[in-house]
């Protein structure tokens, strides 16, 4: 397959703000031309830092910004052929539709017919079409987040930031909004990077996710790879519901955890301290006698499509998610084929068994 060129290189990028606060460190990203990558972390982890440095509004302490192999780290964001798309929509309030997308077009003077024409065929693209006249307070906030990314996208930019672009909508408006935004990079081709702490949000939307945390990447990866292979406890605990657990390897592929002796699929070495995951739907209910640890169930939560059990096993407690139900007090059994467990060298000693 071939293989596509990078359209921005993050190097080493480092932002320390003026009261000495390292917001991001040493972060290193390649962006393919027309990838949808996502940002994901937690409140404060340097997300919108990163992003404000892509789009120049805020310049990195340390390291390099290549667009197509090219230096951009100082260029201003009027030069960068890059826009933004920011949660609050920032709308022009005393103009309508129109003369809200056509403004950067105006100021660059472009003919009013090109600029009619560009404008009708992005309000096409947001399913706005015929709103041109109408003015901003009669829109809701969704077609006005709509309106904003048609101003973001109409003068063509080579890289769309979109920066929690979805987070003052209620849920169902939010569901619906990710898929437009998907079906639109489909369609636009061009290289999104989007930022949210919405684990959902990223895993249904992106080719690429770049956890974060504390202003440090986490873990770079598909959806898929971030979910299945979590690189670390913190991705694990952020990305889906996981056990997670303490223990230690006790021979060749074998792991003791949460007071039980687990088959795994992880070469690591005897001895060493480990922390296992293990996802809810991962975990074998069975009879008391055929688990491999056993337990209590303590509650039973109808969820819509399954139930979360929770059993306590010693000191240990495991969430499951089961189509089948159980009752509190029921003794159980608990299984997990052994490429179900995930296992990754212990950041913390502490609280073994
Ligand atoms: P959120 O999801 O809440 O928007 P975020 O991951 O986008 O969070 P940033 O806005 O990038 O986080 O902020 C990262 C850290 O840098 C925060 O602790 C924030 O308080 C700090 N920070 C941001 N801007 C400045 C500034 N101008 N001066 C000092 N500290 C700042």
């Amino acid at each position: 397959m071939e293989q596509k060129e990078n359209i921005i290189e993050l190097k080493h990028i480092t932002k320390t703000f003026e009261d000495g606060f390292h917001a991001v460190e040493d972060f290193n990203l390649e962006v393919k031309r027309g990838e949808f990558v996502t940002f994901l972390g937690p409140s404060g982890c340097g997300k919108t830092t990163t992003l404000r440095m892509i789009a120049g509004f805020d310049i990195p302490s340390e390291g390099e910004i290549l667009l197509n192999g090219k230096p951009i780290t100082d260029l201003p964001p009027h030069k960068r052929p890059i826009n933004t798309v920011f949660q609050r929509y920032a709308l022009f309030p005393h103009m309508n539709i129109f003369d809200n997308i056509a403004f950067g077009l105006k100021q660059k003077k472009m003919p009013k017919g090109v600029i009619e024409k560009k404008v009708k065929k992005v309000l096409e693209l947001v399913d706005l079409e015929g709103f041109e006249n109408r003015s901003v307070s009669t829109l809701s906030g969704g077609q006005q987040q709509r309106v904003a990314i048609a101003r973001a996208v109409v003068n063509e930019p080579e890289i769309l930031l979109l920066d929690e672009p979805l987070g003052a909508l209620d849920l169902k408006m939010r569901k619906e909004m990710q898929l437009e935004l998907k079906a639109m990079h489909k369609e636009l081709g061009i290289t999104f990077i989007y930022v949210t702490h919405d684990q959902e949000e990223a895993l249904t939307m992106s080719d690429k996710i770049v956890v974060m945390s504390e202003g440090k990447t986490q873990q770079i990866g598909t959806p898929e790879d971030i979910y299945n292979e979590p690189k670390n406890a913190f991705v694990a605990d952020f990305i889906g519901d996981s056990n997670i657990f303490n223990g230690i390897m006790t021979g060749h592929l074998r792991a003791r955890f949460c007071g039980g002796e687990f088959d795994c699929v992880d070469d690591v070495e005897e001895g060493t301290h480990i922390t296992a995951v293990v996802r809810p739907e991962d975990v074998i209910l069975t009879a008391p006698a055929e688990g491999i640890i056993q337990g209590e169930v303590t509650s039973v939560i109808f969820k819509g499509m399954h139930y979360e059990i929770t059993v306590a096993s010693g000191k240990n407690e495991m969430v499951i998610q089961s189509v089948k139900s159980a009752k509190p007090g029921d003794k159980v059994g608990m299984r997990v084929d052994p490429d179900n467990i995930h296992i990754m060298i212990a950041e913390d000693h502490t609280n073994i068994f």
